[in-house]
């Protein structure tokens, strides 16, 4: 009997979940434990790292798995190559579903890094940043702006020119509009997620502000899809799930 592992931490995975729990197919899905209250999952699931590739290659082999699909988020640096240098290691086949990139025409600037989005901005801006709680020490470099950090989960020590705003997705555009016109924002500073993060670069676009999004981390080669239909495809036709 073909066992999936799944590498979860987005809607994609989740969605994932349930599609695999309504075919009845023997799937684990895997968490690193970085939200405290995480999402209900169709499937039987595990919460923290393997140790690297070694000890994912190790668990793989001892859960006897066969096919991995990694749908971690666009943005994990690490865990996709992990995957990669695991799958090859225990024979596993493995699949990236990786949402497509934001396509649109309100992205203002593209730049690598927080602090180099920061660097362009008019003194005073009004900022809304949605990249998460990690880096957020550059925000010293830039005390005369007024920033909103939107995050799920709370971040300890902001400088005082930082206003904590813990929101959980998914969010309406009526949501995003709100947002952005209560706190007065004229720059948005985001993740090139794409997806489920769209209605953020929308509002911002109806309220003709300055999007600057931060690019992507390389994949790993190796097979990839869009979706969460194509990954099913992929576990019928190339693993033999189901047949
Ligand atoms: P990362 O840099 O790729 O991973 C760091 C370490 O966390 C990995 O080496 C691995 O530890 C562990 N890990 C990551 N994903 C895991 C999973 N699904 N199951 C078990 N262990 C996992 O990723 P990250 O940026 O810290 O993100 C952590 C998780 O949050 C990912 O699963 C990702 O899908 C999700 N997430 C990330 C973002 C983001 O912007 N980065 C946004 C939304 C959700 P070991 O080496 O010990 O195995």
């Amino acid at each position: 009997m073909s066992k999936l592992l799944i590498l979860g931490g987005t809607t994609e995975a989740r969605l994932l979940c349930d599609a695999v729990a309504s075919k009845g197919l023997d799937a684990t899905v895997s968490l690193a434990g970085a939200t405290s209250n995480p999402a209900r999952l169709a499937v039987p699931f595990r919460i923290g790292g393997f140790g690297g590739a070694a000890g994912l290659t190790n668990w793989m082999s001892n859960q006897r798995i066969n096919a991995m699909i990694d749908a971690t988020h666009p943005f994990a640096r690490q865990m996709p190559w992990n995957g990669v240098e695991a799958c090859r290691r225990a024979c596993v086949k493995r699949l990236r579903l990786l949402r497509p990139r934001f396509q649109g025409p309100c992205v203002s600037d593209r730049v690598d890094t927080l602090t180099e989005a920061l660097n362009m901005l008019p003194m005073r801006s009004r900022v809304l940043v949605t990249t998460g709680r990690k880096h957020t020490e550059v925000f010293e470099g830039r005390p005369d702006l007024t920033i909103y950090l939107r995050t799920i989960e709370p971040v300890a020590n902001l400088p005082s020119h930082v206003i904590s705003l813990e929101q959980r997705p998914p969010f309406s555009l009526e949501d995003e509009l709100a947002l952005l016109r209560k706190h007065r924002i004229d720059t948005l500073i985001s993740k090139d997620s794409g997806g489920v993060t769209a209605p953020k670069l929308m509002a911002a676009q109806t309220l003709e502000l300055k999007t600057i999004l931060l690019t992507r981390p390389n994949q790993p080669p190796g097979p990839t899809v869009q979706t969460v239909d194509q990954a099913v495809a992929w576990l019928h036709d190339v693993v033999g799930f189901g047949s």
